[in-house]
């Protein structure tokens, strides 16, 4: 049975309101996308959401006490939740260098946490 979802494309910064048409996890039909790509966001939106994730990390001894991190690529949005956790439970010591990896294949997703900023070390 067909069934009416409604997105908002992110796939660039226009965020065009998609209105699909869906069975199951396929689009039968889409309204609001203003160029092909948005069709591709919609499938993949149905089929394997994807997000890219972005946190904090705390910091031993750098000039600030967190260091902003995200996923080096969007990541499957169900594993978003264990993600975060385990992030939670991460922590760095100073220095740190923009790119970084902070967790190698992040719960099994296949991409890394990495640092989004470098930090240097807290002059005393
Ligand atoms: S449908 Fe195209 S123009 Fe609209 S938000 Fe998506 S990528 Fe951008």
């Amino acid at each position: 049975m067909a069934e009416t979802k409604k997105f908002i494309c992110v796939a660039c910064p226009v965020g065009c309101a998609l209105t699909a048409t869906v069975r199951g996890t396929e689009v039968l039909q889409l309204e609001g996308n203003i160029c092909p790509r948005g069709v591709s966001y919609a499938s993949d939106e149905m089929a394997n959401p994807l997000r890219t994730f972005t946190s904090t990390v705390r910091v031993t001894g750098g000039v600030l006490p967190v260091c902003p991190v995200r996923s080096r690529t969007p990541l499957p949005l169900a594993k978003v939740f264990d993600v975060t956790r385990e992030v939670a439970e991460a922590s760095l010591s100073a220095p740190v260098t923009i790119g970084q990896v902070i967790i190698e294949n992040v719960c099994g997703t296949g991409t890394d946490i990495v640092a989004s900023r470098s930090l240097g070390v807290r002059s005393i």
